[in-house]
């Protein structure tokens, strides 16, 4: 049976109904972005340029809610 993913932006929790207070979810309010020279890479909802993926996937999140199968509040 498949399992049920979290749609949260940067968030990939597997989504139970049992664990899933509010707050649970981390994730970022926005999409992420390539500058136009592809070197960096930055949340739109945060002002940080980084250049390596495993850097930018490890900026923490900047919005909360619980997980859920939609990727939008
Ligand atoms: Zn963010
Ligand atoms: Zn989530």
């Amino acid at each position: 049976m498949e399992q049920l993913r979290c749609q949260g932006i940067g968030c990939t929790a597997a989504l139970t109904e049992d664990r899933n207070p509010e707050g649970s979810c981390r994730y970022h309010a926005s999409l992420p972005t390539l500058t136009r020279l592809r070197c960096c890479m930055r949340w739109k909802c945060r002002d940080l340029l980084v250049k390596e993926y495993d850097e930018f996937v490890s900026i923490p999140p900047c919005a909360r809610r619980w997980h859920s199968a939609d990727p939008t509040p």
